[in-house]
């Protein structure tokens, strides 16, 4: 299997793809060809890491880590995926829970399957690969508590001063030596300015060897279509239908993960990709030109996206707007309806949902009664509500229980240093760090 730019570049192999994060000519890695499945190629496959090894060996047909694709997928899918069962007069089929990883969001799947690839990717041990993210509170603690401790790794995490709520500031800043959390005296598009210019520099590239985990990174994609392969296979074994879904959606990385796994012959039916306030995909698919825009604030923070990447694999995948509206539908959420939602579903299940998941309850909801009753649903929970706390209990009037993971980094030390938004800053900070953070057998 070979990987091609969307603009063009390439072809490279996986490993290049997973190294470089994003194509030489800026454009995003895509998969040359998709594989085909049927239900046959699935055949005993009873768990997710089944599913996983079936789905995933094509993609890494001609990659040096063929060998080790067991050991990353075990590491990979090291807590459980469920899907929550519910009334019989819920009307949809249940929750895809993705949210019992390390930091209790979906991006745990992603960031775990990143470092466990490029953690055996053969490099010099003396030069540790640097991870540079920028991060506005969810990304960089799936990143840093995936990188957490492996030799020969480092991981910088560049987060906007006092702009992350106290639980997040704690979910980047509690990880071991090899983790260098920096809090800049800036915004999130400092930040996120900071480390395209790093990545960009070539000194500091000849120095620190960096790499990126943005969800750019075709190796975030790329395990998050298992848990829809393996959640629809198990509806379609039970029930002998397909499954839909409704996915909470910011930079379309979750939700382009669902669509390759239809397009790659799995059994799903129907897509409806939730946004919150920030409507450009939702406007798009409905005859809108695709203008990228400033991002708004909303309650369901970790999709606060004006100019959502992977659109561009979308395109290159799928097609323009016609065609995307007809095989994929969108809707818009409200801050007022996400809180709505929040308080609804708990009288009605007796459990929280949290801001992002609350929007594809709301999403359902705005269907036809035909579109509800004549597909079977299954809602992505992104998310532990508990995660965002601040938000969930004035709303429901209680307490949420914290899962044993966020409890786990709650109770560790902090460290972090501050710097201005400047490259000078940057740099400094990187030199002086490294070698006392980075040595392989730290
Ligand atoms: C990142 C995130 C999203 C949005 O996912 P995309 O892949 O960016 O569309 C939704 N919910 C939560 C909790 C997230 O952390």
């Amino acid at each position: 299997m070979k990987y091609l730019s969307t603009r063009g570049a390439g072809p490279v192999t996986l490993d290049q793809a997973l190294l470089q994060g994003i194509a030489p000519d800026g454009g995003l890695y895509i998969a040359a060809r998709l594989p085909k499945f049927d239900g046959d190629d699935f055949h005993g496959c009873t768990d997710i890491k089944s599913t996983a090894r079936v789905l995933l060996a094509p993609f890494f047909a001609e990659s040096a880590l063929l060998e080790d694709l067991d050991k990353i997928i075990d590491e990979t899918f090291c807590f459980p995926i469920p899907v929550t069962e519910l009334p019989e007069d819920a009307g949809y089929a249940g929750f895809l829970e993705l949210y019992h990883g390390a930091t209790a969001a979906f991006k745990d799947v992603g960031a775990g399957f990143l470092a466990a690839s490029l953690s055996r990717l053969k490099r010099d041990p003396a030069q540790p690969l640097t991870i540079l993210v920028a991060t506005s509170g969810d990304t960089g603690g799936a990143v840093a508590a995936a990188f957490d401790g492996r030799p020969g790794m480092r991981v910088v995490v560049l987060f906007p001063e006092g702009r992350v709520s106290e639980r997040q500031e704690k979910q980047l800043t509690c990880w071991s030596d090899n983790v260098l959390s920096i809090s800049v005296a800036g915004s999130f598009d400092d930040c996120q300015a900071l480390v395209k210019e790093a990545l960009a520099d070539a000194d500091l590239q000849a120095q620190h060897r960096f790499s990126s985990a943005n969800s750019i990174n075709i190796g975030r994609l790329l395990p998050q279509t298992i848990y829809y392969a393996h959640s629809s296979l198990v509806h379609f074994n039970r029930t002998g239908r397909p499954a839909s879904y409704i996915v909470p959606t910011g930079n379309l990385g979750n939700a382009f993960a669902c669509i390759m796994a239809r397009a790659m012959g799995l059994p799903i039916r129907k897509i409806v990709l939730a946004t919150n306030a920030n409507s450009l995909v939702t406007d798009y698919l409905g005859g809108a030109e695709w203008e990228p825009r400033i991002s708004l604030r909303t309650l369901a923070s970790a999709m606060d996206v004006g100019n959502p990447s992977n659109m561009e694999r979308l395109r290159k995948l799928l097609g323009e707007a016609e065609v995307l509206s007809k095989t994929i539908g969108a809707r818009t959420v409200s801050d007022q309806a996400i809180e709505q939602q929040i308080q609804k579903k708990f009288k009605e299940y007796g459990f929280a949902i949290c801001p992002h998941t609350a929007t594809a309850t709301f999403a359902y909801e705005q269907l036809s009664a035909a579109e509800r009753s004549e597909n079977d649903w299954i809602l992505v929970a992104t998310a532990h509500p508990a995660k965002f706390e601040q938000i969930v209990e004035p709303l429901i009037g209680t307490s949420l229980p914290l899962p044993d993971a966020l409890a786990a980094i709650l109770s560790r030390p902090n460290h972090k240093i501050t710097i201005e938004p400047d490259m000078a800053a940057l740099g400094t900070a990187l030199a002086q760090n490294v070698h006392d953070q980075s040595g392989p057998d730290r």
